[in-house]
C-alpha cells in the first residue's frame, strides 16, 4: 500500500499552441523555455495584478515578444500561494509542497532560468492511521480492528479511498473532458457519486475527513474524476523538490522580468476602457496599459471593484466559486517523540486535526511537522482565538499520541482561508458548475484576460498556473 496523506490536489483553457504560432510569424526568435520559436510582438503595453507563479510566468512571456509588463502584487513577497515557511525550522511548505515530476512547464522554465529543482530526496517510509481510536502501522491497516470498511475496501487506505473509487469505471478521455457538457450527469455531488460506485457508510465518512475539498456534499464528482484521470494518464512519475524551499522557484523566475514589480500594492479597482486600462492600488497608485492579465484567485476578485462589471455565467463564477479551507500549523518537536514511541510521525486520523506531515531536511532528520487540517474543521478552528487553537491542536495530537504530550511547540499558524490575498487555498466546484461555469471562468472581458490556477483546464496546482500563463499570453499578443 502506498501513502495516503496526499496533499496534490485536484484544479486547468486548451492551451492553444497554434494562435500563438500564429501570431508570431516574421522573425524567429528562441524562447529558451518554451523551446518553441516566435517572433516580438509589435510592442504595447500589459499591467499584470498578482505576482504568484502564474503572474510571474505570463510577465517572462509577454517580455519575450517585446510587451512592456508591469506587475502589481498586494504582498510585501511574491510567490502568492507557493509559500515556504522560511522562519520555521526545516523551512516547511505551507502552499505547493508537491511538485509532481509530470510538472513539465514549470521544470522547463527552472532549468532555463536555473531555479534549483532537484528528485526529491526523503520519503517517509511508512505512515500512521489513527482511527476509530486506534492506531494502527499502515501495513498492518487491511487486517485491523480500527478497520470498519467493507469488502475490496479493506485494502485501501483511507487517505486513498476517493482515489479508489473515482478511478473505478472512469470515463474522462482526457484532461479536458471534466468540464464537457457531455459529463454534466457526473456533475453531482461527490458523496452521491460515491455511494453510487459502492462506497459504505465508513468509506464516505473516511473519505470526509482530510479530503482537500471543503466537504463531499458540497463538491462536484468531476472535481475528483478529473484527478483520477490525471493520474491513470500521467506518464512521469515522481517527485521534485527545491532545495530550500518551493519559493526559491518565483523568487528566482522573478529575477529575470526586466518590468517593476510594485509589491505591497494591494489593488483595489481595474477599470477596462476603449483605449486602454486603470488599475488602482489601495494607495492611490494607478497603473494604466493596453490590457490587464488578472491572477488573484475569484475568491479575492470579488472584492475587488470591477469596470464594466462583469456579466452573466462568469459573474456568477467569479462570485461563487468556493475555494477550499486549510489551515496549518507548524510544530517543532523538542525530541524525537517518534523515536520513544516507535510508531512513524507521517499520520493519518479520523479526528479533527486530520494529517501530520514531517518536514525532513537534506539529511533526512526530522525537523518540524505540519498538522494539515482542511474543510469543515478548518472553518472551526479558524473561528477560535489563536491560543485556543494551538491549545486544541497540541491536546488533541496528546490524546492520540501521548508521546508528543508536552514536546511539541506550534511554531506558526496559516490560514489559507482567513489570508487577504488568497481566501481559501485553491478553486474547487460546487456539483453543476464544472461543466456550466468552468468553461467561461477565463474567457477574456473586455481588455481584462485571465490567468491562475483557477483558469488552467488540464494541469492541476503549480503546473495549472504555468498552464494558465501560456494560454493568456497567447490571448493578449493576439490582440496587440
Ligand atoms: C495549502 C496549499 C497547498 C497546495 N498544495 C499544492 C501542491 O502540493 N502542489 C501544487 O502543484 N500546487 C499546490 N497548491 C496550489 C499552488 O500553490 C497554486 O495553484 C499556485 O501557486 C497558484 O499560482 P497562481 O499564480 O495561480 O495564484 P497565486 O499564487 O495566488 O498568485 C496570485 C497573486 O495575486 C496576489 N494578490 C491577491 N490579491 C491581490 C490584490 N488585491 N492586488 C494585487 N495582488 C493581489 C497574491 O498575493 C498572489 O501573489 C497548494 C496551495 C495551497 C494554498
Amino acid at each position: 500500500m502506498s501513502q495516503a496523506s496526499d496533499r496534490s490536489m485536484a484544479p486547468g483553457a486548451p492551451v492553444d499552441r497554434r494562435t500563438f504560432l500564429k501570431v508570431a510569424g516574421g522573425t524567429a526568435l528562441t524562447l529558451p523555455w518554451l523551446g518553441c520559436s516566435g517572433s516580438k510582438a509589435p510592442g504595447g503595453s500589459v499591467v499584470i495584478v498578482g505576482a504568484g507563479l502564474s503572474g510571474i510566468s505570463t510577465a517572462l512571456l509577454l517580455e519575450e515578444r517585446g510587451i512592456a509588463v508591469t506587475l502589481v502584487e498586494a504582498r510585501d513577497r511574491i510567490g502568492g500561494r507557493i509559500y515556504t515557511m522560511d522562519d520555521v525550522v526545516g523551512k516547511p511548505d505551507a502552499g505547493g509542497p508537491v511538485l509532481g515530476a509530470s510538472y513539465e512547464r514549470l521544470l522547463k522554465i527552472a532549468k532555463a532560468l536555473d531555479a534549483p529543482i532537484v528528485p526529491m530526496k526523503n520519503f517517509e517510509t511508512s505512515e500512521l492511521e489513527y482511527v476509530n481510536g486506534q492506531n494502527v502501522i499502515a501495513a498492518d491497516w487491511a487486517g485491523s480492528a480500527a478497520n470498519k470498511l467493507v469488502g475490496a475496501e479493506r485494502e485501501i487506505l483511507p487517505g486513498l479511498l476517493v482515489g479508489f473509487y473515482a478511478g473505478k469505471n472512469l470515463t474522462l478521455e482526457d484532461g479536458h473532458a471534466w468540464t464537457s457538457p457531455k459529463h454534466a450527469d457526473l456533475d453531482i455531488p461527490l458523496d452521491e457519486f460515491l455511494r453510487r460506485q459502492g462506497a459504505s457508510p465508513e468509506a464516505l465518512r473516511l473519505m470526509n475527513i482530510a479530503s482537500n475539498n471543503n466537504d463531499l456534499s458540497t463538491t462536484s464528482a468531476l472535481w475528483a474524476l478529473r484527478e483520477a484521470q490525471r493520474r491513470r494518464d500521467t506518464k512521469v512519475r515522481g517527485m521534485m523538490e527545491s532545495p530550500g524551499g518551493n519559493s526559491r522557484i518565483p523568487e528566482k523566475l522573478a529575477t529575470a522580468i526586466k518590468g517593476p514589480i510594485h509589491k505591497g500594492s494591494p489593488v483595489t479597482k481595474i477599470s477596462s476602457g476603449q483605449n486602454g486600462v486603470e488599475v488602482t492600488c489601495a494607495s492611490g497608485a494607478t497603473y494604466k496599459a493596453d490590457y490587464c492579465v488578472i491572477t488573484v484567485p475569484f475568491s479575492v476578485l470579488r472584492g475587488i471593484t470591477v469596470d464594466p462589471p462583469f456579466q452573466g455565467a462568469q459573474k456568477e463564477a467569479v462570485e461563487q466559486i468556493p475555494y477550499t479551507a486549510i489551515t496549518q500549523y507548524f510544530l517543532v518537536p523538542k525530541k524525537s517523540f517518534w523515536d520513544e514511541d516507535k510508531l512513524p510521525p507521517l499520520m493519518w486520523t479520523d479526528t479533527p486535526i486530520e494529517r501530520i506531515f514531517p518536514q525532513r531536511d537534506p539529511d533526512g532528520r526530522l525537523m518540524s511537522l505540519t498538522c494539515w487540517i482542511d474543510g469543515a474543521s478548518a472553518i472551526k478552528l479558524d473561528a477560535m482565538p489563536e491560543a485556543d487553537q494551538i491549545a486544541f491542536v497540541k491536546a488533541e495530537l496528546a490524546r492520540i499520541r501521548p508521546s508528543t504530550k508536552d514536546n511539541v511547540e506550534v511554531a506558526r499558524i496559516m490560514s489559507w482561508a482567513r489570508d487577504p490575498y488568497s481566501k481559501g487555498a485553491y478553486s474547487n466546484y460546487l456539483p453543476g458548475q464544472a461543466t456550466r461555469l468552468k468553461p467561461v471562468m477565463g474567457n477574456p472581458w473586455q481588455r481584462l484576460h485571465f490567468a491562475g490556477e483557477h483558469t488552467a483546464f488540464t494541469s492541476p496546482g503549480m503546473e495549472g498556473a504555468m498552464e494558465s500563463a501560456e494560454r493568456v499570453a497567447d490571448e493578449v499578443l493576439a490582440r496587440l
